[in-house]
């Protein structure tokens, strides 16, 4: 289906809107002068009505053509700006040569067209259209001279040219003063949305390793509970905890540290990047919790989904050095949210499991298998699933 503005695209539609709004004007004007034709007051040789409105027509087409198949944007101004606004000057020149009476009419609607400009041009592009605008008149002037020398009035003439070029140099400066107000805000919109963007990344991510902080994740798990709660579906939550991680600090100085944590977090990114869940359709979200400390949540995945999901990561993490020197491991505690709880009932376990994950030595993983309140059993009917796993690898 043939649609006057384009779908998607804001900047062509804007584009258009102006153009309608200068085709409105074209109406306008050109209604008003036939009313005034037909009634007798505007003598304009009727045999130049139907080519002048037949051409203003074509013309009109054109630019909508040319606007709406979008081969304006291979232009410098794909507004068209400029050029819309000679060819209606130049129309309304070709109409005061016809109706040399009803020139002064014209003088207010020529100068007009002019103020179409404040949308998008220069002062530069102001000066020059100014320019055509009063040398365009001065030819008009001037045919009238050499071809009717019996209608010319210099006295009036003089007046009309002094008040016109009066008019246009002022709507040049006006025009480009607004213009270049347009463009001051612009700009300044675009860096306000610069900032913005800037503070809403600062509000979410940790500053060191650019994974989400704290809070965020802690919004996301209450969403997700909020979720859970709803659907009855599963999601668990990992806390990482790098092992020995002040020997790395003490060794190797706390530069060296904050590397190992960022490579720690780009790793485990990638590693949660890389892993199929099925049946997942969540974001997994990835935080620093604090300190070296780390967050995973995983929705729609149960005890033993995220029991997989953190072994990977501790084997992602011993399996290689980060920057090639610095040997790490970490161990981490796994829970499953239980219908009912708290979240930080949740953290709570998945913290406890972390201690005993420290506790049996590092380096392993641990799922909360503590036996749950009746809440659970109460709400869902079910037994806890004995589907506890604890994991101890490496040295
Ligand atoms: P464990 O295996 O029991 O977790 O031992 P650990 O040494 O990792 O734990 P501990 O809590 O004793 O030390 C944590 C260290 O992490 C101490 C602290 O200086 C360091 N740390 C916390 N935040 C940062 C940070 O942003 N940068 C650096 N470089 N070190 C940090
Ligand atoms: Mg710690
Ligand atoms: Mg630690």
């Amino acid at each position: 289906m043939l649609r006057i503005f384009p779908a998607n695209d804001e900047r062509q539609t804007l584009r258009l809107q102006r153009y309608f709004m200068a085709v409105a004007c074209y109406v306008l004007w050109m209604s008003l002068g036939l009313g005034m034709y037909m009634t007798g007051m505007l003598s304009v040789p009727s045999q130049m009505i139907v080519p002048v409105t037949v051409g203003v027509f074509i013309t009109n087409l054109y630019f909508y053509i040319f606007i709406r198949s979008g081969l304006n944007c291979h232009f410098k101004d794909p507004s068209l700006t400029f050029s819309q606004i000679i060819v209606a000057m130049t129309w309304i020149l070709v109409l005061m040569f016809a109706a040399a009476d009803s020139r002064s009419l014209m003088l207010p609607v020529y100068v007009m067209s002019l103020l179409f400009g404040v949308f998008q041009l220069k002062r530069k592009d102001f000066l020059i259209l100014a320019a055509f605008g009063l040398v365009g008149y001065l030819a008009v002037v001037g045919l009238d001279l050499v071809l009717y020398e019996e209608r010319f009035d210099l006295r009036t003439e003089v007046l009309r040219t002094s008040v016109l070029a009066g008019t246009m140099l002022w709507s040049a400066i006006f025009g480009s003063h607004v213009s270049g107000l347009r463009n001051k805000l612009r700009y300044r919109n675009f860096e306000l949305r610069e900032a913005l963007e800037v503070v809403h990344h600062a509000a979410r991510h940790d500053h060191l390793t650019q994974a989400y902080n704290r809070r965020y994740v802690m919004q996301t798990i209450k969403a997700e509970k909020a979720r859970a709660d709803r659907t009855r579906r599963p999601f668990s939550v990992i806390i990482l905890d790098l092992d020995h991680f002040k020997i790395i600090n003490d060794r190797y100085g706390h530069l060296a540290g904050d590397r190992v944590l960022m490579a720690f977090a780009e790793r485990a990114k990638g590693t949660l990047r890389g892993m199929d869940f099925v049946g997942s359709e969540g974001v997994r979200t990835f935080g620093r919790y604090g300190g070296e400390e780390f967050i995973v949540l995983l929705p729609e995945t149960d005890l033993g989904g995220s029991y997989r999901c953190a072994e990977r990561i501790r084997y992602g993490t011993e399996d290689e050095p980060f920057d090639d020197v610095f040997k790490v491991t970490v161990s981490s505690g796994v829970a499953e949210y239980r219908l009912g709880e708290s979240i930080e009932d949740t953290l709570r376990r998945a913290d406890a499991a972390l201690y005993r994950a420290k506790d049996n030595g590092r380096n392993c993983v641990v799922a909360d298998d503590t036996p749950t309140s009746g809440i659970y059993s109460l709400l869902t009917g079910n037994e806890l699933s004995p589907n506890v796993v604890v994991g101890q690898f490496g040295s």
